[in-house]
């Protein structure tokens, strides 16, 4: 027998409807879906499309104009070493995109053997990775392209639940690495712990060549005054006797221009050594023209402190906003995370309602990252979770949009409790 409906839920579930009703009377047409920075945000960096000027010369006299210099601009290297915690010496400045790192790292891995390693993964059986979910799909697109399996391992206020993985990592020789992003992290905006850092760093793996893939992705991207610190995971990795264990990666996308800002790639000497062995088959050299002008144009690394300070004014009323009307309007039905910085809000709506919630926002006009997507296989066990994505819209926008999504929430929701 199914329980009364109680008077209070299903007059909810009424103005649920009429709401919905005149959000699709709107005819909206708004986008909550990539964490792509607004136009306002990039043109903070508009200065960068004059520089270098007439200037062509780095530092050291190199001819930024010619081939070579493989290992990146030393000046530029040396402003991001400590926002990324890598030595200047073991930091590759290179192309404009981290994510293409990564999956050159996964496809270099596949080819020419790792430090550590018995053989090149292509000629192993299995590879898997151990996905912290939720997650950022793009890491899951890279596995699913090369046949990589897969492991979802959930994630905690401290990062991964990491006696999930220091078990996982034990027994399964066929685990080559786990895909982290320790700061702010895409989606939940969680921050590693020391703990986690340190045990990370130190647990037995069964495959000598496993990799943390740190993806620091927001290393710099401060939402409140507090900036938030990760531990360092290539000196604990060193600490523990596994110097060569993370890859770090990180990149200006997300601080200068998101299609034209320059990548990073650190970690130990013999990693540094091997991408730069791998690399060199594929490029003479990266843009160094883009990497002088970022040294001029971010001077040190205040500088770049400073430039994110601009971006915070510009993207921290976007994430009130959202979290204002998830306050006035969800309090009783889901969850959502408060970041400290990085791009994105997690809604926790309740289970079993996220695809549908998706749909009925679509259907409104509101485009939503797809539900599932924060997962492998985009397989979101509970259908629970959606990305929220606040920092392209406009304010006004935003506004609008959210309010629509949190209609779309308790209209699903209150069917679901009704039914
Ligand atoms: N990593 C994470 C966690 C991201 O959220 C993003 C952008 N959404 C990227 C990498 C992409 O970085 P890039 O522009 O350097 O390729």
């Amino acid at each position: 027998m199914t329980a009364p409906v109680n008077a209070e839920l299903s007059a909810s579930l009424d103005a649920a409807r009429q709401d919905y009703a005149a959000l699709l009377d709107k005819k909206l047409k708004l986008d909550l879906t990539r964490g792509k920075p607004s136009a306002q945000q990039v043109s903070l960096a508009d200065a960068l499309l004059a520089l270098p000027g007439d200037e062509f010369k780095a530092a050291d006299g190199t001819d930024t104009r010619n081939y070579g210099g493989q290992q990146g601009l030393p000046e530029l290297r040396a402003i991001f070493a400590e926002a990324l915690q890598v030595p200047a010496s073991q930091l590759l400045a290179l192309g404009n995109s981290s994510l293409e790192l990564m999956h050159d790292a996964v496809v270099f891995a596949q080819m020419y053997q790792l430090p550590g390693g018995q053989r090149r993964w292509s000629n192993e059986e299995r590879i898997a990775f151990l996905c912290p979910v939720p997650g950022y799909d793009r890491h899951f697109t890279i596995c699913e392209r090369f046949g990589i399996e897969m492991i979802p391992v959930p994630m905690t206020a401290d990062g991964p639940d990491v006696a999930e993985v220091e078990r996982l990592v034990a027994a399964d020789p066929g685990i080559k690495g786990i895909w982290c992003v320790p700061k702010y992290s895409n989606p939940d905006g969680t921050t590693y712990s020391d703990e986690t850092v340190r045990r990370l760093a130190t647990m037995q793996t069964a495959a000598d060549d496993f990799r943390i893939f740190w993806d620091n992705a927001y290393a710099v991207h401060h939402l409140t005054d507090e900036e938030v610190q990760v531990g360092d995971i290539l000196a604990a990795c060193a600490e523990a006797g596994n110097p060569d264990r993370a890859f770090i990666f990180g990149s200006t996308s997300k601080i200068t221009l998101a299609g034209a800002g320059v990548a990073f790639f650190g970690s130990s000497e013999a990693n540094v050594k091997w991408m730069l062995h791998c690399a060199a088959a594929r490029t003479i050299g990266p843009d160094k023209i883009n990497h002088l002008r970022h040294a001029l144009f971010l001077k040190d690394y205040d500088g770049v402190r400073a430039h994110m300070r601009k971006h915070r004014e510009l993207i921290g009323p976007k994430f009130d906003a959202v979290l204002r009307i998830f306050d006035e309007q969800l309090k009783d039905i889901a969850t959502w995370s408060h970041p400290k910085g990085g791009y994105f809000i997690t809604l926790n709506v309740p289970d079993g309602c996220a695809k549908e919630i998706v749909r009925k926002a679509a259907e409104a006009g509101i485009a939503l990252t797809p539900a599932g997507s924060t997962h492998p296989y985009m397989d979101d066990p509970e259908d629970r979770v959606i990305r929220i994505a606040p920092t392209f819209p406009s304010l006004a926008d935003i506004e609008e949009a959210i309010a629509g999504v949190a209609t779309c929430v308790r209209l699903v929701a209150y069917q679901k409790l009704t039914s």
